[in-house]
């Protein structure tokens, strides 16, 4: 075959091919490195003698669609520059692998919109081959993520496949990037991580995070001169969760049938933000359940006032919104307002600072649902690293998620 063929097809640019003949409905290519190339290993002198071999076989790119082997006489030789006896080397694969280098990138190419399942189906190799070679890849480009430059950055956490384990995930909000991966959704989970990121900790200007005291405790203590602002998508989220604790107690409660009624099956609209509300419909549902029941009346508008505090022109006057809003809140003694009122008493300068750094985890909302497709797809699959190689690369095209 000719030489340029067989570089831009195989990949091989040193071995000659001596024959190609089929085997059932596979294609075998039988190669050999010309006695005029062989070398040294060790000091590339020409100067060798061949002392034996060992035979291989590589799963190469196919011909068409029959898959193909490559086979080759792997000549041990004995050099008489510097006495050592070794394997020629071999360049279109590397080290052990069972196939090409090409293969390899063949794999990496089809990872862009097949899964491992239909790469090993279709080039009829094992799903552990494919496996390991994505895996090989995302080593060589997310094993150890770039933490220099970060100056914005979020801390999540997200349920794992298993359940109710936990992984937190550092993004960069700059790039959008998952550049640490941590076990749970404590504080040790980012040990490691302000570790990785030494004397780089000072670049860090502000950091996002939601309402768990784990997270503000350990930014707080790892990066004292960074901004914390705590993620204003929670505070909404924590009220929501608020207010149907209270339409749920109201239901119990609640004696009369047809009340329970107009309370049961409101959670949507109470929920709802209420200038999205336009249909007459639903603005009817929603006046009678809160003229049914003062305390979710006021816990409703108090919702809803709740966004005020992130759409004032300046940090004072949030800072007033936000403890008028505590003190209606404190006052109507309703027990779940009580305990969002202490919550934005507790945090209130990590929502402000807001007004310094307009920033949110809402950026990761994308990678959140990244997430949830690639737990989909390796449910039942156990190897964590390569998982967390996979959140590394969750950005990547090159590979489909
Ligand atoms: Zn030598």
């Amino acid at each position: 075959m000719n030489a340029s063929i067989m570089h831009k097809a195989f990949g091989i640019s040193l071995q000659e091919c001596l024959d190609m003949r089929c085997e059932s409905n596979k294609i075998v290519l039988n190669i050999q490195t010309p006695s005029d190339k062989l070398c040294c290993p060790e000091c590339g002198s020409h100067n060798v003698v061949r002392n034996g071999f060992t035979a291989r076989r590589f799963v190469s790119v196919p011909i068409g669609c029959s898959k193909t082997f490559v086979e080759m006489k792997i000549q041990r030789v004995k050099c008489s520059d510097c006495g050592c006896i070794k394997n020629e080397d071999v360049d279109f694969a590397k080290g052990k692998r069972r196939h090409t280098t090409a293969f390899a990138n063949m794999v990496i190419d089809l990872s862009r919109f097949a899964t491992i399942q239909d790469i090993a189906w279709f080039l009829d190799v094992s799903w552990d081959m494919v496996r390991n070679i994505q895996m090989e890849f995302l080593q060589k480009e997310y094993g150890s993520p770039d933490l220099s430059n970060l100056r914005y950055i979020s801390i999540d956490e997200f349920a794992t496949h298993k359940g109710q384990v936990y992984k937190t995930i550092v993004v960069d909000l700059e790039t959008g990037r998952i550049v640490f991966v941590g076990d749970g959704n404590g504080k040790a989970s980012l040990e490691e991580f302000w570790n990785k990121l030494g004397d780089r900790k000072n670049d860090i200007k502000a950091v996002c995070t939601d309402l768990s005291s784990a997270y503000t405790g350990a930014v707080t203590a790892n990066l004292p001169n960074a901004s914390l602002v705590v993620d204003h998508f929670h505070v909404v989220k924590l009220m929501n969760e608020r207010i149907d604790q209270l339409r749920r107690q109201l239901w119990h409660a609640e004696k009369d049938v047809n009340k329970r009624k107009v309370i049961k099956g409101t959670r949507w609209i109470l929920l709802r933000n209420g200038n999205d509300i336009f249909d007459a419909k639903y603005k009817t549902r929603l006046d009678n359940v809160l003229n049914l029941n003062e305390p979710l009346m006021i816990a409703y508008y108090l919702k809803e006032d709740l966004r005020e505090i992130w759409n004032q022109t300046n940090k004072d006057d949030a800072e007033l919104v936000l403890n008028e809003w505590v003190r209606q809140a404190m006052d109507s003694k309703i027990q779940p307002l009580v305990k969002m009122a202490a919550t934005l008493r507790a945090y209130k300068p990590y929502i402000l600072a807001w007004y310094d750094y307009p920033i949110s985890n809402g950026p990761t909302e994308g990678i959140n649902n990244k997430i949830k497709v690639l737990k989909r797809q390796m449910y039942g699959f156990r190897n964590d690293e390569f998982f967390t190689l996979k959140l590394y690369a969750l950005h990547d095209k090159r590979l489909r998620i």
